[in-house]
């Protein structure tokens, strides 16, 4: 078993490293405090090639790899937890769903400005009713001449009001249950389309998350993603690769906790030596390293799984499930570790613990990967019963 980066992989990792440290690092706090949406950050990433990074080239894609792509949600995601998940979204939640799921006409259509960042992608599934239990949705879709017609409201949209293209899904057929479901690709600019403003959150404060309100939307059935009748499977199947980004993202942040608090150890001194030198501030690295190494072997084998098209659900919600509890663990030992500055915002730790928890939540919440892993486990072991 080769543990190594491709030449390719790790040419991208730094790179995409050079990007952040340079242009994404030095913003994070004054985005945290001001809540602006990071619009520079996106036109970077556009000027970058990372929009669309593992589409194919004639959709204006980069033909990367997954664990490429993982490798780039990492690195932007430790410089600032926000442009990651502005970053995952566009790519693995509206891009990738686009190009799994859309007819040719479709693809030829949509991609390349998604590709270009002259369109932003959002994924609007959850609704006030219908989070864990997406398959509760109450929104509609009425059959009308040449299309449809949606109505209802959606909330907590990952880049609300921002984005230019919106992953819709609603019911087309109440009586059908979650086989009654269709995703439709609802333009900003659809005459009945509004927005809330941003939420106040906790943490990945400015990445721009809102409601949308469907009023009477007419959409056309050249908008409809996939068949009709079977957006919940496509809601599904993105959020799995989804999740893959978000273990990214939790990585990355712990990645930047340790960094921070390591740093911190080697200048602050108490008792007449460095903290450092302390063998309980040592304990405290060691298991946050440690954490921080075994939360990246389960991603990398999972982002290597699912590129290479091999069935990884199990191992997806374990990397999610694992990658956030200790990335959340972690930011907290991290502001342990700098005492009362750890607190102040003067320093990082404190954000990186508030945009921790966010991980543990979005894209299916710990307790939905554990229900996912344990009924794949179980599957194993009844198949080796019978
Ligand atoms: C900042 C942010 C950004 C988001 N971005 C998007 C987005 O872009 N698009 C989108 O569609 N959604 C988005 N979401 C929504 C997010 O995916 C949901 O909040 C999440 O899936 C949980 O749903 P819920 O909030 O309704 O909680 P609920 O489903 O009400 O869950 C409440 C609690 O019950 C637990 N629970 C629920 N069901 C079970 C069960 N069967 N067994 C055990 N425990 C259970 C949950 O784990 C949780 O602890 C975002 C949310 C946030 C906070």
């Amino acid at each position: 078993m080769d543990f190594r980066l491709t030449e390719e992989e790790q040419a991208i990792q730094a790179a995409a490293r050079e990007l952040a440290r340079k242009e994404f690092a030095p913003h994070a706090a004054e985005y945290d405090r001001t809540h602006q949406f990071p619009r520079r950050n996106f036109d970077l990433l556009a000027q970058g090639g990372y929009l669309g990074m593992t589409l194919p080239a004639r959709y204006g894609g980069g033909e990367a790899g997954y664990l490429s792509y993982t490798l780039c949600v990492e690195a932007f995601s430790q410089a600032c937890a926000t442009t990651g998940v502005i970053f995952e979204v566009h790519n693995s939640l509206h891009s990738e769903a686009v190009f799994n799921h859309g007819t040719e006409e479709q693809r030829e259509r949509f991609l390349p400005p998604l590709c270009r960042g002259e369109r932003l992608g959002a994924y609007a599934l959850t609704e006030p009713n219908a989070g864990s239990d997406a398959a509760a949705i109450a929104a509609t879709a009425s059959r009308v001449d040449g299309g449809w017609r949606l109505n209802g409201r959606k909330v907590f949209i990952t880049n609300g009001g921002e984005a230019d293209e919106y992953l819709v899904y609603a019911s087309s057929d109440s009586s059908r249950g979650s086989r009654g479901i269709t995703c439709f690709i609802v333009p900003k600019e659809a005459p009945g389309i509004s927005f809330g403003p941003p939420l106040e959150k906790l943490g990945i404060r400015a990445s721009a998350t809102t409601d949308v309100i469907l009023e009477d939307v007419f959409v056309p059935d050249d908008r409809v993603l996939g068949t009709v009748h079977e957006g919940y499977k496509i809601a599904l199947r993105t959020l799995h690769s989804g999740r893959i980004g978000i273990a990214a993202q939790a990585v990355g942040i712990l990645q930047a906790s340790l960094d921070n608090a390591a740093r911190y150890t080697l200048q602050r001194e108490t008792f007449g030596k460095k903290i450092a030198d302390h063998q309980m501030i040592q304990w405290h690295l060691a298991e946050m390293a440690t954490e921080l190494e075994a939360a990246r072997l389960l991603l990398y084998r999972a982002a290597w799984m699912h590129g290479e098209g091999i069935r990884a659900t199990k191992e997806i919600s374990m990397a999610k499930l694992f990658a956030s509890r200790v990335a959340v663990e972690g930011t907290l030992r991290g502001v342990q570790i700098l005492g009362g500055y750890g607190y102040m915002s003067e320093y990082p730790q404190e954000r990186l613990m508030r945009d921790a928890k966010i991980t543990e939540i979005y894209e299916g919440t710990s307790e939905i990967q554990r229900l996912v892993v344990a009924r794949a486990l179980l599957e194993g072991y009844r198949g080796n019963d019978s």
